[in-house]
């Protein structure tokens, strides 16, 4: 019995020696120490031995599991130092990892420098819907069922009287609609035309202008869209009012910018022409000041739309407008 003790001990020891991992140690604590381990099922054949033999045999087996918990007590330790120490081995001078931050997409960037040019210039920034009546789209802008500008605007019809609103002008009504003069108001959103290629998308961003006071003249409008202009490109930008049409302006002028990219020369970006359209503009029609009540013989207003890709990508220099909305995160990262 005090042989076979001793042995268990020093195999044991001998084991422990080449223990590298705590779960291991746990096995062999079992093995050894557990209720059901070795030392225990020795211990079991104590009551078998002679009475005068015991007490010795007892003495024994409680130094062999005392020292055996201390020597596992050791090993745990020198475990749970070793652990210790190679995490304290990183480098904690080293930078971490970046975590990579969002930004705002460029239509929205573009937008938000159009807004905060004209809120500068005591616009105010309203917001309206995109599913409309095609009482608010077309017939209160002077465009009724069989007006010819509606060829020119292919439209997403919802059903006969409601549309996806083919431009922003019908906040210029909802506006008029909902108080008097004066009015100085920009509308920036999402518009819908059936039409996709290099320069269409069927969903594109346009922002809306309108002022009406007592007395307000072809010239502010001048001053107002070139002050704008200068702002958002070069304050050098050449500029030139051309006469345009629109149903709901009267009289109407486009409004065209020297090209960008070619500073005037001629490129394929402006058709060779030195010009770039960049927006449309004009005198409210008193036809359209009729619809919300205002009298024309007392008011008078100017009102203009762009397109925020159209500015967005002569300010960057794309010249595909789908680059915008394909979502390529290498793309937009370049912003
Ligand atoms: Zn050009």
């Amino acid at each position: 019995m005090k042989d076979q003790l001793l042995e268990l001990k020093m195999k044991a020891l001998k084991e422990l020696e080449s223990v590298s991992e705590r779960s291991d140690l746990e096995k062999l604590r079992q093995q050894y120490l557990g209720r059901k381990g070795l030392l225990a099922l020795l211990l079991k054949k104590l009551t078998a031995l002679p009475k005068e033999e015991r007490p010795v045999i007892g003495k024994l087996a409680n130094q062999v599991k005392e020292e055996l918990h201390k020597q596992f007590q050791f090993v745990s330790d020198s475990l749970t130092a070793k652990a210790v120490e190679s995490e304290s081995a990183f480098d904690v001078t080293l930078p971490g990892r970046r975590i990579p931050l969002g930004h705002l997409h460029p239509i929205t960037k573009t937008t938000e420098e159009i807004c905060t040019i004209f809120s500068t210039l005591g616009f105010r920034v309203v917001e309206g819907p995109e599913v409309e009546l095609d009482y608010y789209n077309f017939e209160a802008l002077n465009m009724p069922k069989d007006h010819p500008a509606r060829d020119i605007q292919d439209t997403f019809y919802v059903s006969d009287t409601v549309v996806l609103r083919t431009h922003t002008s019908p906040m210029q009504i909802r506006i008029m609609e909902s108080q008097s003069p004066p009015v100085s108001i920009i509308a920036p959103g999402k518009v819908y035309r059936p039409d996709s290629d290099v320069s269409h998308t069927p969903m594109f961003h346009q922002v809306e202008g309108l002022l009406v006071d007592k007395g307000i003249t072809f010239g502010d409008l001048k001053g107002t869209l070139t002050t704008f202009i200068h702002q958002i490109f070069a304050h050098d930008t050449k500029l030139r009012f051309r006469t345009g049409f629109f149903p709901f302006t009267e009289p109407s002028a486009e409004v065209d910018i020297q090209c960008v990219i070619c500073k005037g020369a001629g490129c394929r970006t402006c058709s060779y022409t030195g010009w770039i359209e960049i927006l449309g503009s004009g005198m409210v029609d008193p036809e359209v000041f009729k619809a919300v009540g205002y009298d024309p013989e007392n008011v008078s207003g100017f009102a203009f739309g762009m397109g925020v890709e159209r500015i967005a990508m002569l300010k960057s220099g794309l010249d595909d407008i789908r680059l915008f909305f394909e979502n390529d995160i290498r793309f937009l990262q370049q912003f």
